[in-house]
């Protein structure tokens, strides 16, 4: 393996690897990160594995998104590990506000509420902006046209074995438009009317679901009920094209439409894991059982230990919640008559 030192387009040195195996033309793809300057030092963790593990090989462009101007430390910092083109961009004030049919006062009584009850993040604003921006607005950023393919990161997180391949390539050439690496139940108490929302848009518009759609992944009573499955959204390899598209641009103007982002606290993930699970072919949603990541405070370790070693892998396979009962996965994978890594039983404790 060859490698040399290219200059990024700050100035930064970078350090190259060259293989037969990744030449051959980029995909129009970048990493996003939505962040505050405060995040700066749990997100230069995360760039540097994603670097070191995947993207110096690849150097894909990284853009940054916040709803502040960011510093010129963030912008030094952060541009100092990334191998491809680095941009930062601010959110617009209306895609981070309240929209003007939001009832401020109930929308601060259900925080007051979620406060009492010690909801995570129950009584935050931002948390709010954040996950109603993720749902369905930060593919509109302008920064965001030059690409067909996106791949989230967020501080904190970090990738335990090396991945030789292009994922977003991977997407590509099999059909895939929705990816993810963990999946897990979502609180209730934060999508009290997100199901019910959910079918009424369906009834108003039933050509949006897909023949194929992957209903048995999120509902136990064939669409009766929602069973809180989702993929967890911190890290998505996914297609620009399936948000921007026009059953998603509608199903995420109803959903915002009702209020529930403020009225209740909706995340994004079960957001864009019920839109993904009913608005796409079920073969187009993919699993990276070999893509070892962490997110506080859980791990997907691969079981599969001639998996670790060819990857190089540092996870502990016992820490892996894949295949724990509380993980989706299992799931996701007995719906899809697909066949699970050999000794998973092993790990769901
Ligand atoms: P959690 O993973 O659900 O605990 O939420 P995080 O705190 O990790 O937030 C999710 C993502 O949104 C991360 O990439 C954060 O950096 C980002 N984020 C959260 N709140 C804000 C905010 O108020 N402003 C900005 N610009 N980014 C935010
Ligand atoms: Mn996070």
């Amino acid at each position: 393996m060859k490698s040399y030192t290219g200059v990024n387009n700050l100035g930064y040195q970078y350090q190259v690897v060259e293989q037969s195996a990744y030449n051959g033309p980029k995909e129009k793809a970048c990493f996003v990160t939505l962040a505050r300057n405060s995040d700066l030092y749990g997100l230069l963790r995360s760039i540097k594995s994603v670097e070191d593990r995947f993207n110096n090989k690849f150097q894909y462009d990284w853009v940054f998104l916040n709803d502040e101007e960011f510093t010129d430390e963030f912008k030094r910092l952060t541009s100092a590990l990334i191998s491809g083109e680095t941009k930062y961009g601010l959110v617009p004030k209306n895609h981070w506000s309240f929209p003007e049919w939001i009832d401020l006062d109930k929308a601060a009584k259900t925080r007051e509420e979620m406060r009492a009850k010690q909801i995570l993040y129950g009584d935050s604003i931002s948390y709010r902006f954040m996950c109603r921006y993720e749902s369905g607005l930060f593919f509109l950023h302008p920064l965001m046209d030059d690409y067909e393919w996106y791949w989230r990161v967020e501080p904190d997180v970090e990738l335990f074995c090396d991945i030789d391949y292009d994922l977003f390539k991977f997407m590509k050439d099999n059909g895939k438009k929705y990816s993810f690496t963990v999946s897990i139940y979502e609180y209730e108490e934060t999508i009290k009317t997100l199901w019910n929302t959910t079918l009424d848009f369906f009834k108003e518009h039933p050509n949006y679901l897909h023949k194929n759609n992957m209903m048995d992944f999120v509902s136990d009573d064939g669409g009766d009920s929602y069973n809180m499955c989702h993929f967890w959204s911190n890290f998505e390899v996914a297609s620009l094209d399936l948000w921007r598209g026009e059953a998603y641009m509608k199903y995420f103007e109803y959903l915002d439409k009702s209020g529930g982002f403020f009225y209740e606290r909706w995340g994004d993930a079960p957001v864009h894991s019920i839109a993904a699970a009913l608005l796409l072919d079920r073969n187009e949603i993919h699993h990276f059982d070999d893509v070892a990541y962490y997110h506080p405070p859980f791990t997907q370790c691969p079981v599969d230990e001639n998996l670790r070693i060819k990857n190089k892998c540092s996870c502990k396979p016992s820490d892996d919640f894949t295949w724990t009962g509380y993980s989706c996965t299992n799931r996701y994978y007995t719906v899809n008559k697909l066949q699970k890594p050999k000794g998973w039983h092993l790990f769901a404790s």
